[in-house]
């Protein structure tokens, strides 16, 4: 006799799709219209109608942990094309949610993150660090004289907070959050078939990796999107401004403590012209984007959930915190400089402090899983 295998409907898995945006995961009829209009889906094994069966039957390990759910860039061409109106690009976009909260250490981040109560929660926690702190160094008040933002908050201070951020809490809890993603989707890989060998070979995982880094600057697969083919560009930019503001961090970085140069430097330098070019690109990439999702696309399309615009609104306020401190000190507003700069520095906390949590780690997450489909021979390098 065949073995067989009782499936078990994870009811609590389909609340909680549905919570984040999938609220329309049980109109589907299975008629695969989203896997044959799906330009990025492989031929073998498409998607994303197998996963709208698994969503419908709250098989959370067929979800979480599927690579598939990460190769979708949310173009939403299934969803306006689906005849149901069951919208499989939101469905793929909460089963995202729902992944980086599974993987989440430590797992009350996961929890609190994306979720819409708290979200005072997470400005007021850097808020109040950084009050106790400025208030224990005597430095609750404007300074007098010209604006230097390390008059007010000691870089010594600011570098105490965000280095251990950068230096330990990301790697540790994102590196956590990685081995379970990793762990997972290969597991499933090796039971589909896909995978043959237990572990994955780190040389060859580490090849594809390097072969899906040009697809992801170069946003190939956006482009081949037909209907939010008008995200391409502003996705690029913010992209490419995280990457400036990057350079330009570390370049800082090395200047303080290496070249002990600590500024504020001329706005010809070069570096802080790419500075300034990133903030600028980063506001615009997230006017833009906003702009698209408010966008009427019809019923079909719905317009994403707080998991979605809590990152654009965070993208937004970084950029406009930051240049509106830059501005504001240059014509000497103090009143108003110093404010922006704390405020400014609250979003870069939430930046660095929740990134493991929150939408932007489907930049990690997606790699890993772009690499793996090449790595496990799902999908050839373009
Ligand atoms: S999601 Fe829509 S297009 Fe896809 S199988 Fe279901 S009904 Fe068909
Ligand atoms: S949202 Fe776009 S990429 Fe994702 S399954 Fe639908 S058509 Fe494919």
């Amino acid at each position: 006799m065949a073995d067989s295998k009782r499936v078990e409907p994870d009811l609590k898995f389909v609340k909680d799709l549905k919570a984040m945006g999938a609220d329309t995961l049980k109109k589907c009829y299975q008629c695969a219209t989203c896997s044959v209009v799906c330009p990025i889906s492989p031929e073998e094994r498409p998607f994303p109608r197998k996963e709208m069966i698994a969503a419908q039957w709250g098989l959370q390990d067929r979800l979480v942990g599927n690579m598939d759910v990460w190769l979708c860039h949310y173009c939403n061409d299934c969803s306006t094309y689906c005849p149901r109106g069951a919208r499989p690009g939101d469905v793929l976009n909460a089963a995202r949610a729902l992944a980086v909260r599974a993987y989440a250490w430590p797992a009350c981040l996961g929890r609190i993150v994306p979720d819409a109560r708290y979200w005072w929660l997470l400005f007021a926690i850097p808020a109040a660090i950084f009050l106790v702190i400025l208030g224990a160094a005597g430095h609750l008040h404007i300074p007098e004289g010209e604006i230097e933002f390390a008059k007010f908050f000691p870089t010594i201070l600011v570098d105490s907070i965000f280095v251990p951020l950068a230096v330990l809490w990301i790697p540790i809890t994102f590196g956590i959050g990685i081995k379970r993603f990793m762990n997972e989707i290969h597991t499933n890989a090796v039971a589909d078939g896909r995978a043959k060998r237990k572990d994955i070979v780190l040389p060859d995982f580490l090849r594809s990796l390097v072969c899906v880094v040009p697809t992801i600057l170069r946003h190939s697969k956006f482009e081949q999107c037909t209907q939010n083919k008008d995200r391409y560009i502003p996705h690029l930019l913010v992209l490419f401004s995280f990457l400036g503001l990057f350079i330009v961090t570390n370049v800082f970085f090395v200047a303080l403590y290496i070249l002990h140069s600590p500024g504020p430097y001329s706005q010809l330098n070069p570096v802080k012209i790419l500075a300034n070019a990133s903030a600028v690109a980063l506001i615009l990439g997230a006017v833009w984007l906003i702009n698209n999702r408010l966008k009427d696309r019809g019923e079909n399309v719905g317009r994403g959930s707080y998991f979605d615009w809590s990152l654009l609104i965070l993208v937004l306020g970084l950029g406009v915190t930051g240049l509106l401190s830059e501005l504001t000190r240059l014509v000497h507003l103090p009143a108003i400089a110093y404010p922006m700069y704390f405020v400014h520095l609250v979003f870069v906390f939430c930046l660095f402090a929740y990134l493991p949590f929150g939408k932007l780690a489907h930049l990690v997450y997606r790699t890993l899983a772009m690499a793996y489909s090449h790595y496990s021979g799902r999908e050839p390098c373009e």
